[in-house]
């Protein structure tokens, strides 16, 4: 099996060993006895997040294909949240569908995110003031350094920026994932981006009719080529190909004042203190660091929407300057180099460092 087959950026080389696992016990067994016998695994989704590399893929590749979204039984005596568990293989927009449907509210605005549900914790997937993080409370995983199959609550998985402890490299793989979810008469949770506040004519804070949320953020999506469509070659990617940098205050002071940025929380964590002891002193002020726009820096280092190296068939996309695209024919090494271009121009221009978002399998920036 061609791993370009498997990737919505349309690259990569073939697998050693492919596994379409539609059972939780086959994808168990499957890495259990890779893992036990030194056999690279690597477990894939919907694709929507790895460069894989031209040459393929030593040993395993299994395809979490489990399907299934279950409600689960309401805590006795009390009505809300409406609590569900979806099996690692369900396509995430299939899950925000169902849920919109249903009126329950808190992953409306990350309707459109390609990908799996089983994938969706391991970056803490995130667009138009929404995250994950604000709905998962746990994750059954086979857990890897056990070998056993585990419920881990959801801070267990330290969820931050587009990371978690898994993409940090934590050995496991998410069987499922649950899910708490309002139900307030079909209304979605407080609008927190401007950008789909203005589309859906309400102020930052106010509710919308959750439909009108999906649709709205379905469309600003699709003008920037971030819903996958097989008529559209802008969305022949990976997504946003790098995360927003996250950098103090003293160095974004450095910045021209128009560049964009947004305070980052910089409250120091409530500490325990033994009872009868004297609380410590609090702790030296933590400077704050503020979150700056990747795509700003990209095109202010002078990278526009459509640029390409050359005759090389990566290019930006034409509608989102943060996406990287196989214009056709692409291979790992083309996007990479664009990839390393544009890191280059950026800190170049700015002195600030761009890390990549996606998976890197057998290819290197
Ligand atoms: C057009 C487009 C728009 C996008 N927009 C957004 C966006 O707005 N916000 C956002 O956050 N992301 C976005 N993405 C990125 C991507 O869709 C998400 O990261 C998604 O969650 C990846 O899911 P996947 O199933 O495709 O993962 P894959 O690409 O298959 O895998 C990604 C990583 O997760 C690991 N993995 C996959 N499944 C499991 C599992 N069950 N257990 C353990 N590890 C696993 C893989 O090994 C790999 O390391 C976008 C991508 C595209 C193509």
């Amino acid at each position: 099996m061609r791993l370009s087959e498997l990737t919505t950026l349309r690259i990569g080389g073939e697998a050693e060993r492919f596994v379409d696992a539609t059972e939780t016990d086959e994808i168990m067994q499957t890495v259990l006895e890779a893992d036990r016998v030194g056999e690279p695994w690597l477990v894939l989704g919907g694709g929507s997040n790895v460069l894989v590399g031209d040459d393929g893929v030593e040993g395993v590749v299994v395809r979490v294909a489990t399907r299934g979204i279950e409600r689960l039984p309401d805590a006795a005596g009390s009505r809300r949240p409406i609590r569900l568990r979806v099996q690692a293989g369900e396509p995430w927009e299939a899950l925000v569908d169902h849920t919109v449907r249903q009126g329950w509210s808190g992953v409306e605005a990350l309707s459109g995110i390609p990908g799996s549900c089983g994938a969706a914790p391991i970056q803490n997937i995130g667009a138009y003031g929404q995250e994950l993080a604000e709905s998962l409370i746990a994750v059954e995983v086979l857990d890897l350094d056990s070998g056993e199959r585990a419920t881990w609550p959801a801070p267990l998985l330290e969820l931050g920026y587009r990371t978690s402890t898994i993409k940090q490299g934590r050995r496991a793989v998410v069987l499922s994932i649950d899910l708490a979810l309002g139900d307030e008469d079909a209304r979605s949770r407080p609008v927190r981006y401007a950008q789909l506040a203005d589309a859906l004519g309400v102020e930052i804070g106010d509710s919308a009719p959750l439909k009108g949320v999906r649709a709205a953020v379905l469309s600003l999506r699709a003008s920037k080529g971030m819903v996958l469509d097989p008529d559209d070659p802008d969305s022949v990617s990976a997504g946003s190909f790098f995360t927003n940098p996250i950098v103090s205050e003293a160095f974004a002071r450095t910045l021209p004042a128009a560049a964009p940025r947004w305070a980052q929380q910089t409250e120091a964590p409530a500490r325990a203190v033994p009872l009868g002891a004297e609380p410590a002193p609090p702790p030296p002020a933590v400077e704050g660091t503020v979150k700056l726009s990747a795509a700003w820096l990209i095109e202010h280092s002078g990278i526009r929407r459509g640029f390409c190296l050359g005759a090389s068939r990566a290019a930006v996309s034409r509608k989102h300057t943060l996406a990287l695209v196989n214009t056709g024919g692409a291979t790992a090494a083309e996007l990479a180099e664009l990839a390393r271009y544009i890191q280059t121009r950026v800190m170049s221009e700015f002195g600030v460092v761009l890390h990549p978002e996606p998976v890197f399998v057998g290819v290197e920036l």
